[in-house]
């Protein structure tokens, strides 16, 4: 099979909105849209042609900064004699954090696993709690909420679900991007 060089390619628009939506969120889109194939555009003009309010404008930059989503050089303006940003969208860190948020993901769906193996776990009959043993010895294996009778939990499907979830993120993570 032939391996296609990827490292020039550019993120497709899915992968880019997953990964700014997880970091950012949904409010940025618009941002990364507007900056896509272009460079150096004047956060002035961001605001104008997306119809924000600069300063609104300026704090999702500043978040997609935080992740190099973005960067900016910033500039005199001869005339009116104040500085200006200009931005530019960083493509190339989409995959990068596209791995980096499976990594993490996988590093919680395995310390959620080591919990569940390690603990018995109580739930309430009527489903309002959960806690491990020595939280539910605390409470009397009453629940907290409703008074109700707690029992033990078999977290058999549970653990099966994180153990797919495991296998399925370490297949993502170990393609490389
Ligand atoms: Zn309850």
């Amino acid at each position: 099979m032939v391996q296609k060089l990827k490292l020039t390619a550019k993120p497709g628009k899915k992968l880019t909105e997953e990964v700014v939506t997880e970091l950012v969120g949904e409010h940025a889109l618009p941002i990364i849209g507007f900056l896509k194939g272009k460079t150096k555009i004047s956060e002035f003009i961001i605001a104008e042609e997306l119809e924000m309010e600069i300063n609104e404008t300026r704090n999702i930059l500043y978040k997609l900064l935080e992740h190099n989503i973005v960067s900016f050089i910033r500039k005199k303006d001869r005339i009116k004699g104040w500085y200006i940003c200009y931005w530019d969208f960083n493509d190339h860190m989409i995959p990068q954090l596209h791995r980096k948020l499976h990594v993490q993901k996988l590093e919680k769906m395995e310390s959620r696993l080591t919990k569940e193996q390690s603990a018995t776990f109580y739930l309430c009959n009527n489903a309002c709690s959960r806690m491990d043993f020595d939280k539910a010895m605390e409470f009397t294996f009453k629940c907290p909420e409703c008074g109700g009778l707690m029992s033990q939990q078999d977290n058999a499907r549970t653990i099966q679900f994180l153990e797919g979830k495991i296998v399925e993120l370490k297949k993502l993570v170990a393609v490389k991007q």
